[in-house]
């Protein structure tokens, strides 16, 4: 890339979950191919982007970070607005961070676009002798709920190119 390439479309994209599932160091895989062992919790970075080609087209995608307001309800609609897709993230070591999935899901439906799509991903997968979600009951919930689903490692890499390029996809198939 020489940055002058034409952008034909920017997608906005949001990551929420809750606090520690890994949200941030998913963004930073996608985006910088990095991953920060001890990130603290964010603060004041937006977004990060990266630019990709789908289908011919170049595609920018804009991917939001909730900085550390991850608070039940305390992510305001601003955070929402215009956003084409969304990973909902939680941390398969962590039963309660699945529990809460059904939660976020509520508020993608009150808050987001009607059309937004959703991406369960269940993430951490690299330590599978602490799982605690099973991947069915992930599975079920997305098919139930009509969203994508993918487990991944922000740690290792696994699966997070290929579950944000499903999303762009998706979203490129909709819009
Ligand atoms: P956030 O609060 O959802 O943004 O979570 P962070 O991205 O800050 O990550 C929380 C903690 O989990 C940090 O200590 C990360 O190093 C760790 N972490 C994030 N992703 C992974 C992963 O895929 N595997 C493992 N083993 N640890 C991870
Ligand atoms: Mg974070």
């Amino acid at each position: 890339s020489n940055g002058h390439e034409k952008i034909d479309h920017v997608y906005k994209v949001v990551v929420i979950g809750d606090s520690a599932v890994g949200k941030t160091q998913i963004l930073s895989r996608f985006a910088k191919n990095e991953f920060c062992l001890d990130s603290k919790s964010t603060i004041g970075v937006e977004f990060q982007t990266r630019t990709v080609t789908i289908k011919g087209k170049v595609i920018k995608a804009q991917i939001w970070d909730t900085a550390g307001q991850e608070r039940y309800r305390a992510v305001t609609s601003a955070y929402y607005r215009g956003a084409l897709g969304a990973m909902l993230v939680y941390d398969i070591t962590k039963r309660q961070t699945f529990d809460h999935v059904a939660r976020w899901v509520e508020e993608l439906r009150a808050h987001a676009d009607n059309s937004i799509v959703i991406m369960l991903i269940g993430n951490k997968a690299d330590l599978v002798d602490l799982r605690a979600v099973p991947t069915e009951d992930a599975l079920e919930f997305a098919e139930d709920q009509g969203l994508f689903f993918s487990e991944t490692s922000a740690l290792n890499g696994d699966n997070v190119d290929t579950a944000f390029f499903k999303i762009l996809e998706e979203i490129y198939g909709v819009v």
